[in-house]
């Protein structure tokens, strides 16, 4: 397996990082995670408008352009001869002594790695999946895209000892998003309702492909709060993530979604995303 490294393609066992690189030591970076399907990369223009936008969040320079940044992770899928799976790179504020204070004279540090596995045939996208609700820990900048995860490996570990396979999050009786994913749901008049953008969720690639695939499609949008509530009453639930797509949520708490089979809108919207994501048609 080959990853890319501050410059260089190489084995992933020798692709080593310095002991006092801020990402290690203080979660100090920003990361991407992007799709990819019969080996293209999907939506990654703005994977990388919202790099750049975490990264200025954070004042970290951005070490490569975005031409720069498509070449990398384009020749990192083709060595590792990767079809479907995802690309994940993360950007940290470099290596120096621990010392809260921004480094003067360090370098970001670029690590990059591809990971194969299923999207389009995944068992679990066809038959949906479990969610539980549970406390969002996070802090109050969650629109940038930052390394530091622990609320979501917390939120993520409790669904899965709880037999589920993601966490949807909740602060004031609202469901802010998944541990990695945006959370959707369905009215019984067929409306979809997300979560409107703030520092309280991140703006989801997907979630905006989607958003834009539905209004063409005439599927009315309420951008707005809802509650845990409105979820367990609700005519559908999904998700989506760029390592997932469109992904049915049948069970919340334990409790089935409507019937507890994935309805017709989330299949709908989870096919047009696919076929948007497999690129043109080939003549
Ligand atoms: N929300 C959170 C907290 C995430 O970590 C992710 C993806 O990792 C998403 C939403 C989905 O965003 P995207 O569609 O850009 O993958």
């Amino acid at each position: 397996r080959i990853v890319f490294l501050n410059g260089s393609f190489l084995p992933i066992d020798e692709a080593k990082v310095p002991f006092m690189d801020r990402g290690f030591m203080f979660g100090d970076g920003v990361y991407e995670g992007i799709g990819v399907l019969n080996g293209r990369l999907v939506d990654n223009e703005a994977h990388l408008e919202r790099l750049e936008r975490s990264l200025k969040e954070i004042q970290i320079p951005n070490p490569y352009s975005r031409a720069e940044w498509t070449r990398l992770e384009e020749e990192l899928v083709r060595r590792n001869n990767m079809t479907e799976g995802f690309v994940y790179f993360q950007v940290t504020r470099g290596v120096a002594e621990r010392d809260f204070f921004f480094p003067t004279d360090a370098r970001p540090t670029v690590a990059m790695f591809t990971q194969a596995k299923s999207i389009a045939n995944a068992p679990a996208a066809e038959a949906g999946i479990s969610v539980i609700t549970v406390p969002d820990m996070r802090w109050e900048r969650r629109d940038i895209k930052s390394i530091n995860l622990l609320a979501q490996v917390l939120a993520k570990q409790a669904a899965k000892e709880a037999g589920a396979q993601e966490a949807w999050m909740v602060q004031d009786g609202y469901v802010t998003e998944g541990g990695s994913s945006s959370a959707f749901i369905v009215t019984k008049a067929g409306s979809i309702v997300v979560r409107p953008l703030s520092n309280a969720i991140l703006p989801g690639i997907t979630r905006k492909s989607l958003l834009q695939m539905s209004r063409e499609d005439g599927i009315v949008l309420e951008e707005r709060l809802f509650t845990v509530n409105e979820a367990y009453d609700a005519a559908e639930a999904f998700l989506t993530s760029a390592s997932n797509f469109v992904v049915p949520v049948v069970r919340i708490d334990g409790r089935p979604v409507a019937d507890g089979k994935p309805g017709p809108v989330t299949k709908r919207l989870r096919q047009l995303y696919l076929q948007m994501a497999a690129g043109p048609a080939l003549a």
